[in-house]
């Protein structure tokens, strides 16, 4: 049971049941497309007048349309029923420090445009940046009605849009959501990248439709951690909650972007990769020079590819100590999944059996929780963007 915040709450009005009934029955055909008004009725248990009127509402509204009836018997057919997908355009951007990644989605997290540039260094910049690409979404897609703008981004966000936690990326106190919402014109929802990335598992992902606690790990720069309980994100006290990339390992380690020395993040992160790579083939003759300041995630994956020796131990370090955190949220929060985002889960043949074994030997016999690549193939970050926005549209009204 949820116990009632009486600091925000809404009391129920005669709107109150036709609002929940009505987001129940959309979700329905999202999830259950293409279906009749009477399938609608028999998943709901709403009566056949009452799905009829709240169909009525959702097609005027473009949510949902009728499709072509199906060749069947004699008799009055069944029109089925399909979700909008293009009833709104949503802006998704995915910022990191070096590279912003955006892209134009329908309700299905599909992308019709996409498109990157580096990363300016100034919010004002960063801002003038998306508006210009925004434009250029528009003149190419005119017909689309542009619904809301996501944001994924290295850091935490307040309740009030502003940036207060991101190391990597330094535009701590920006009050992100006001700057890009006068730069753009559309309403924007900003969240923690790997936040995002939860959602979107939770709304576009291939988990079973039973699971509510689920845990993101996104493996970028740094090592971000999304909580969701219950379906939802948890932010904690100021907006922290997930700052698990910042436990320390290690009181003497390695220097952290945050100040402090032997976070987890300066073992298991990309940058840490290649700090790796760079400590095992120190003096070695046949690699790149490891001091080369270029080097890359991209270029470790490739090189362990090529048979580079070093750049396979160095993914299997960070394999190892990728596993060494995750076996820690696992023991502590016995999440239903968790899911491993970024650049290195394209090599998850190579460190998935290191990490797995790294967390069997840390948990307990009972923690039974699957630890999953996404493919990069779907974009994590991006669409966890747009999921900030569909779920503006879809989740469950806030009611007492
Ligand atoms: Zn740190």
């Amino acid at each position: 049971m949820r116990k009632i915040d009486l600091t925000n709450f809404h009391v129920a009005t005669s709107e109150t049941a036709r609002h929940i009934n009505r987001r129940i029955a959309l979700n329905i055909v999202r999830r259950f497309q293409p279906l009749s008004r009477a399938e609608l009725a028999r998943r709901s248990g709403l009566q056949r007048s009452t799905v009829s009127a709240i169909v009525a509402q959702l097609i005027a509204e473009g949510w949902v349309t009728e499709g072509a009836s199906p060749v069947s018997g004699r008799g009055r057919r069944p029109r089925f029923l399909h979700l909008n997908v293009e009833r709104a355009g949503i802006v998704a951007v995915d910022l990191r420090p070096g590279t912003t990644r955006v892209g134009l989605a329908g309700l299905d997290a599909r992308f019709l445009m996409q498109t990157e540039w580096p990363t300016p260094a100034t919010p004002g910049e960063f801002a003038a940046e998306v508006a210009r690409t925004v434009a250029s979404f528009r003149d190419s897609h005119p017909e689309i009605v542009y619904e809301g703008m996501g944001v994924s981004l290295p850091g935490r966000i307040d309740g009030a849009g502003r940036l207060v936690f991101a190391p990597n990326l330094h535009w701590e106190g920006m009050d992100l959501r006001q700057l890009l919402e006068k730069a753009v014109g559309l309403p924007v929802a900003l969240e923690n990248a790997a936040s995002a990335c939860a959602l979107a598992e939770l709304w576009f992902g291939r988990q079973a439709d039973t699971v509510r606690h689920l845990v993101a790990v996104t493996v970028s720069e740094g090592v971000g951690v999304g909580l969701l309980v219950n379906g939802q994100v948890v932010h904690g006290r100021g907006a922290m909650a997930g700052e698990f990339g910042h436990i320390t390992l290690d009181e003497d380690g390695p220097t952290c972007a945050c100040g402090k020395k032997g976070c987890w993040e300066q073992y298991a992160s990309n940058l840490a990769a290649v700090r790796h790579y760079k400590e095992l083939s120190r003096g070695s003759s046949h690699d790149p020079d490891p001091a080369d300041a270029r080097l890359g995630i991209g270029d470790i994956l490739r090189l362990a590819d090529e048979g580079c020796p070093h750049a396979a131990a160095a993914l299997a370090r960070l394999a190892h100590y990728l596993g060494v955190g995750l076996a820690s949220l696992v023991i502590g929060l016995a999440p239903e999944v968790v899911v491993v985002v970024g650049e290195v889960t394209a090599a998850w043949d190579r460190i998935g059996p290191v990490v797995l074994d790294t967390v069997k030997r840390r948990t307990l016999p009972a923690n039974t929780t699957p630890i999953v690549p996404t493919d990069p193939a779907t974009q994590p970050r991006l669409r966890g963007a747009v999921t900030l926005v569909v779920q503006q549209h879809f989740g469950a009204p806030n009611v007492a």
